[in-house]
């Protein structure tokens, strides 16, 4: 058996889950393994009825009210429980930022090997051999599992096409009894949200990124044209963020986030390491850059070498027009 931890917000599934349900059919099918989803939380009915209509065969649901907000006391708890029940094979879990703070207590706490960060597996006889991103994504990892399972394993955002997930399933529902043991270490006062639309980069379809080759803050607005124009959102590499041209949540890379959407614009972005590693993973990388031997073009799908002060304009004209038409 294979669980997948669903994460979800606000009654809705993030996009990782169909991510980390991509990943387990794929192993499901090579090693005749049947995939269970585990939600936690309170009032789970949307999410269950979601995933029911995925091609697996089960839906555990545990249902507290401590676990309506995600907190890793509770959460370490109730999983703990449901993995001795339940016995799987693999248990898979997001390598999101919710995911990184629980996978390693749980596999801890139950003495068992985590493959953090995966990105790909393969089956080598009856054994699965997961790979994994090391040194900033410079070089790939194989790690074969050893001893006893259950195993842990967390993949990487974008690593599995979420729009390759089957439907069609009439997965059986099971509800687990929650029984808490001590009390929370941690109390959740507020959640601040990002503001919508120009930083809640990690689900958006579309993002339009700008870098230092744009030279000064007021000729972001470009970037700002380009992404309306297209109903993208806006990202930036490192130098902007520095240069306080944009806030800090503004930045894709190392040291900010990593995205994977449909389409990402790098325009004036050289694709130094640390900004490729959070946007490798886009399905179609444009890149606009005056230089051709920018490293970008090694990952873009498309590149246009050219002046960008004369390619955005032009871009944002043409999408403006395909909208009136
Ligand atoms: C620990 C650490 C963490 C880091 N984390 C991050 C991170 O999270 N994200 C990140 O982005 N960086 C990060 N960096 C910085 C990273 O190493 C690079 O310095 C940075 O990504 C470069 O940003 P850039 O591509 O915008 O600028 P540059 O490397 O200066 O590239 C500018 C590009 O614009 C092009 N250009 C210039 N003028 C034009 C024009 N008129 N038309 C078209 N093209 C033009 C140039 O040819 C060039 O390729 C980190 C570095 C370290 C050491």
């Amino acid at each position: 058996m294979i669980f997948v931890i669903a994460e979800h917000k606000d009654n809705k599934l993030k996009p990782i889950t169909s991510e980390l349900l991509v990943f387990a059919q794929r192993v499901g099918k090579d090693l005749s393994q049947p995939i269970t989803a585990v939600v936690l939380g309170s009032g789970t009915e949307p999410l269950i009825e979601e995933l029911k209509r995925r091609k697996i065969d089960r839906v555990i649901t545990a249902e507290h009210e401590q676990l309506s907000d995600y907190n890793p006391d509770p959460y370490l708890d109730t999983l703990k429980q449901i993995i001795e029940k339940g016995k799987p094979f693999l248990v898979l879990i997001g390598h999101t930022t919710q995911g990184m703070d629980f996978a390693p207590r749980l596999a801890a706490a139950l003495r068992r090997p985590l493959i953090a960060g995966c990105v790909e597996y393969e089956k080598e006889e009856d054994r699965l051999v997961l790979t994994r991103q090391i040194f900033n994504a410079k070089m790939n990892m194989k790690t074969v599992l050893r001893g006893e399972p259950p195993y842990f394993a967390t993949a990487s955002p974008g690593a599995f096409p979420a729009d390759e997930l089957e439907s069609g399933g009439n997965a059986e529902v099971v509800r687990f009894p929650v029984v808490l043991g001590g009390t929370s270490r941690r109390k959740i006062l507020e959640r601040v949200e990002a503001q919508k639309g120009k930083t809640d980069l990690s689900s958006a379809p579309i993002i339009v990124s700008g870098g230092r080759g744009l030279k000064e803050k007021q000729n972001f607005n470009l970037i700002f044209e380009l992404a309306e124009a297209i109903g993208g959102s806006v990202g930036a590499s490192r130098p902007v963020v520095d240069a306080e041209w944009l806030p800090r949540e503004y930045q894709i890379g190392s040291s900010g986030q990593t995205v994977s959407p449909k389409l990402y614009f790098a325009i004036g972005i050289s694709g130094a390491i640390q900004h490729l590693v959070g946007m490798q993973s886009s399905r179609c990388i444009v890149a606009i850059n005056k230089d051709a031997e920018a490293p970008i073009f090694k990952v873009a799908h498309y590149g246009i070498v050219d002046d960008l002060f004369k390619v955005v304009p032009a871009l944002t004209k043409i999408f403006k027009d395909l909208r009136q038409a």
